[in-house]
């Protein structure tokens, strides 16, 4: 029998960062090295010379700008458009996941918590890239997930990536359309009545359950408007559900357990 398997490698990812903050200068720490990069229009200028590109080695590096700095795995290339700085982190995919698992979930979160995260995020970056027409795969922003260096990278996280080496979710084959988000208003929606074209079946309307209810009690669902949410329903502390074809559903939902 012939078998067929779809085999993924994907080495590195290149995102673009801090674009959000429009930089038009900023000081690149490599190794106690530092190399002030400036933006004119469409020209980079490095130490006050013109250069086309910017780029760094490999093993890692700071950025300062105003008055805030933040520190990157991987290696950056810089160049110059309109007056700002076109920032790209290369990153290896698991120092990448390592950030945004941290990013995206609430410190403290428990490991079976970052671990769900991590098959999400990874799975997310296999469905496919949102800036085709760009130099780069991701965003360091919501729009694709939220990506912050070091400065959300802990040994928990990096733990979380190690013990899903590899895994991702799919469907028919192929890596799943990923929604996931950090603020539950108490039933997620169809995708297709948010996004018309984005239909899958396994994206559809749930209720958010509660598996681990200290209370007797379960709260009714809805949870009525007197109940005032805890941290973590504020923010991302996600379960992952699996439930096998045909009837498939990832359904992320809110762990609403008083604390
Ligand atoms: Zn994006």
């Amino acid at each position: 029998m012939l078998s067929i398997k779809l085999i993924m490698i994907i080495v590195g990812v290149n995102v673009n960062i801090l674009s959000s903050h429009h930089l038009e200068e900023a000081t690149v720490i490599v190794d106690g090295h530092k190399d002030i990069l400036k933006a004119r229009r469409n020209n980079l200028y490095v130490n006050e010379k013109s250069s086309e590109r910017y780029r760094s080695p490999s093993e890692g590096f700071s950025i300062e700008w105003k008055d805030k700095s933040r520190s990157y795995e991987g290696s950056l290339e810089v160049w110059a458009e309109k007056g700002e700085l076109i920032l790209v982190n290369k990153v290896e995919e698991d120092a990448y996941l390592a950030s945004v698992v941290g990013a995206e979930m609430v410190p403290g979160a428990e490991l079976e918590a970052l671990k769900a995260q991590a098959v999400l995020c990874r799975t997310f970056i296999y469905t496919g890239c949102r800036h085709q027409d760009e130099p780069w795969d991701l965003c360091d922003l919501t729009h694709c997930q939220s990506y912050r260096g070091l400065e959300t990278v802990t040994a928990a996280t990096w733990k979380a990536v190690a013990e899903t080496e590899g895994m991702f979710l799919t469907y028919h084959g192929e890596p799943c359309k990923i929604y996931y988000h950090s603020t539950s208003g108490g039933r997620t929606a169809d995708a297709r009545s948010i996004w018309p074209d984005e239909y899958a079946p396994y994206l559809r309307s749930a209720m958010p359950t509660a598996p681990h209810w200290d209370s007797p009690t379960p709260c009714p669902r809805p949870c009525p408007v007197n109940i005032k949410p805890s941290p973590s329903l504020r923010t991302s502390n996600h379960e992952l559900l699996r439930v096998p074809q045909p009837s498939f559903r990832v359904i992320i939902i809110l762990n609403c357990q008083p604390r």
